[in-house]
């Protein structure tokens, strides 16, 4: 159990109207959570102090080598008024996992999640309410030793930051364009594509502007070695439905495996469906395309949670899914997740933490 000292703002900034359509990942509020690791005292000194600027050494080894990981999830404000955390060990239990990949000390489970849920009530005022709006929970750690070798930093910083964020949809679900790339690569088995951390990202960024420029909203990575099989998006895990069948790649350790994704395939087992978790080359994604067998394509995330796709690129195949249009299942999946998330729905699952 941490014991979490407190300094409260002596200045709380306005806090966002009702009709500001809060773009994602601008706004932040009043108080951030902050802890220290050093190698003698272990994780130390919790606080949740004023949002404010950090200070760092120039030669601190985050902006040399890398070392940092983050998370994402939300907070969303129920009907009856509770405050409720989505599946948030699962989160933590990625966070860990990330952690021990890249060398960063461990965090424990309950530490974590008592961290999450003291800076979300200190800050519960910011959750916003409109439908489709929530508050967006950023953990992320820092290595911070003054040092330019290449080895794993003696000190860190873990914060969390909390930011309201509106509907990604604002007038509701919304298919995207997806290009399929096929000269970059994003990740491969045995490196660090199943970590959170910021090197996946910033290996993506030049795809990402490449399918920006040619009218695309998000990048398919395909697997580094084949250079055929099918891993995920951007920032998101993608599904198929493929005559009946819900079709997601494996979790082969290039691919972030998402909190969304597990959810996904947990309801619709729950439902009946088949579903399977496998390989999957492009080549049949075509194939189920021509066939008309490809009956919907969706990605899975925690911004979005479900992203209909109506179209897909692959080299000089255009694939127009369902007329572009939004399918049953990415209909219904994302309705009964975010019913649970804001507890409209019986959470028969046990995913929620108020
Ligand atoms: N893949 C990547 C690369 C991501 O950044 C994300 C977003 N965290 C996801 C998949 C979806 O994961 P989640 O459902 O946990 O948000």
């Amino acid at each position: 159990m941490l014991n979490i000292r407190y300094e409260k703002t002596l200045t709380p900034k306005e806090l966002p109207t009702q009709d500001n359509p809060l773009k994602f990942g601008t706004i932040f509020t009043d108080h951030m959570f902050v802890m220290d690791y050093e190698t003698r005292k272990g994780w130390h000194d919790a606080r949740i102090i004023p949002y404010q600027p950090i200070s760092l050494e120039p030669s601190a080894m985050v902006f040399h080598y890398g070392q940092e990981m983050f998370e994402g999830l939300k907070a969303y404000k129920a009907e009856d008024g509770r405050v409720l955390l989505f599946r948030p060990e699962k989160n933590i239990e990625r966070a860990n996992n990330t952690n021990r990949r890249i060398c960063i000390p461990e965090i424990p489970e309950e530490d974590f999640l008592q961290a999450i849920k003291e800076v979300v009530k200190t800050d519960e005022a910011w959750i916003p309410t409109k439908p489709g709006t929530s508050l967006y929970i950023r953990p992320f750690i820092i290595a911070t030793d003054p040092f330019l070798g290449v080895r794993p930093s003696d000190t860190y910083k873990f914060l969390i930051i909390l930011s309201p964020v509106g509907a990604y949809y604002p007038e509701g679900l919304n298919p995207v364009k997806i290009w399929i790339e096929d000269e970059f690569v994003r990740a491969v088995k045995g490196g660090i594509g199943e970590a959170k951390t910021g090197a996946n990202y910033v290996a993506s960024l030049k795809s990402q502007v490449k399918a920006h420029e040619e009218g695309y909203s998000q990048v398919l990575w395909l697997d580094g070695v084949h250079r055929k099989y099918i891993e995920e998006v951007g920032a998101m895990n993608i599904f198929f439905k493929i005559d009946g069948r819900i079709v997601t790649p494996a979790l082969n350790g290039s691919i972030l495996p998402g909190v969304t994704r597990d959810s996904v395939i947990s309801l619709c087992k729950k439902w009946g469906l088949p579903v399977e978790e496998r390989r999957i080359d492009i080549a049949e994604i075509k194939k189920a395309f021509d066939d008309g067998t490809l009956e919907e394509v969706f990605g899975s995330g925690t911004a979005a949670v479900i992203s209909p796709v109506g179209q897909l690129r692959w080299e000089n195949n255009i694939m127009q899914v369902k007329d572009g249009g939004i399918g049953e299942y990415s209909q219904k999946i994302y309705d009964t997740i975010t019913g649970i998330q804001l507890g409209k729905l019986e959470d028969t699952l046990h995913w929620t933490v108020e």
